[in-house]
């Protein structure tokens, strides 16, 4: 991770800079701060600037061969501790070892993730992320290999709020007695809940939530979300670029969902088969789980579009764009024909559950949407 990448913070991306350009990079440093302020990202950054070899005035050059491994995060000098327990692969005396695989792809996907998120993924959410006993003496083991390529070891323990107090007592020792040409990166969210000791023995580096201009030009930068997207999203993040990264994603899903469904019912209103035998192609491709997530979609969005229709504006949870596009398909439903719409979704899923052929399923769910559209437009008529 290159600091540019990594969101605001400028002051705190320059000081570490300034550490490494002074040669006075301190052993052991603590980075904490609300979640999604960028702590990890950050000590991410700021280990592979220590360990870059062909370092640039304000970031890492990005193409060395170490900072090459640090972009995988398989740098040999370079160790991760976070907390982590049993789930339904590892059953027994689970070790960061055995989840690196898992820490780097979250990593990937999304930085700025909290405690709850990382649980989440190793389905284990209702458990307690531990640092425990045994991970202290992998610490130990790890720190004791000679260094294979940097100058530096650098061992970075994230959420060290999660250490059993065993380990947290044997990285006090440490810290007391630092192995030369190491440095340890503590990133936490409460600096309070650490030893005092600890504390004490760690330079602290507080962020602070991110302002909303960061938080709206990481988006841009990084995301490549259009401006009055970005903005918005970051008004609604208070700080939290883990919040806006969930809020913009969320966004992307719905509209593509929208986009998805409404090419469908334009498809269905007109009737029009060459058309429509290629939506269902496509359709019975996707695989069960999204064809049932599209209709449980499908589902919603003709809710929603009953709520404009009805002018109850309170009741309906999408942002003013959705909102646009629905209101185009709104003239089409109606009380008269919402329910039995909603009655064909529903028995679609249900049929789609007990393993129905999905070509014809979507096929003959088409020609009896089509029918429920185009009943409105007579009823119209008539009137
Ligand atoms: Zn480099």
């Amino acid at each position: 991770m290159l600091f540019k990448q990594v969101a605001g913070n400028n002051s705190i991306k320059e000081a570490l800079i300034q550490q490494v350009q002074h040669n006075r990079v301190s052993h052991a440093q603590l980075f904490f701060g609300p979640e999604g302020s960028g702590c990890l990202p950050m000590a991410i950054a700021f280990a592979q600037y220590i360990s870059c070899l062909h370092k640039q005035a304000n970031d890492s050059c990005g193409s060395c061969s170490s900072c090459i491994k640090f972009e995988k995060l398989v740098h040999p000098d370079f160790h991760m501790v976070f907390p982590v327990n049993t789930n339904s692969s590892i059953k027994k005396d689970a070790s960061c070892d055995d989840f690196i695989a898992e820490w780097r792809s979250m990593i990937a996907d999304n930085p700025y993730f909290n405690l709850y998120d990382w649980l989440k993924s190793l389905g284990i959410e209702n458990k307690q992320g531990n640092i425990g006993t045994d991970e202290g003496t992998n610490m130990i083991r790890k720190l004791n290999l000679t260094t294979y390529e940097s100058e530096y070891k650098i061992m970075l323990i994230w959420m060290p709020e999660c250490l059993h107090h065993t380990t947290a007592n044997k990285l006090l020792k440490i810290l007391e007695e630092p192995p030369e040409k190491t440095v340890f990166l503590l990133v936490a969210e409460s600096r309070d809940q650490l030893l005092v000791t600890i504390q004490s023995r760690t330079q602290a580096m507080r962020f602070k939530p991110l302002s909303d201009e960061e938080i709206g030009q990481f988006l841009i930068d990084e995301q490549a979300i259009e401006n009055q997207k970005a903005v918005q999203i970051a008004a609604l993040s208070e700080g939290n670029l883990n919040k806006a990264l969930k809020l913009s994603q969320e966004a992307e899903l719905l509209k593509k969902d929208i986009d998805d469904f409404l090419d469908w019912m334009r498809i269905c209103f007109k009737i029009n088969m060459p058309k429509l035998l290629v939506w269902v192609d496509k359709m019975a491709g996707v695989g069960r789980e999204n064809q049932k997530n599209f209709l449980a979609h499908a589902v919603q969005l003709t809710r929603q579009t009953l709520m404009l229709n009805l002018n109850l504006p309170e009741l309906v949870k999408l942002s003013q764009t959705d909102k646009e596009l629905l209101k185009k398909f709104a003239q089409f439903v109606n009380a008269g024909n919402c329910d039995d719409l909603l009655t064909a979704f529903d028995k679609a899923y249900y049929a789609l559950e007990r393993n129905a052929n999905a070509k014809m399923l979507f096929l003959n769910l088409s020609f009896r949407v089509s029918t429920l559209l185009n009943r409105k437009m007579e009823l119209k008529s008539v009137a």
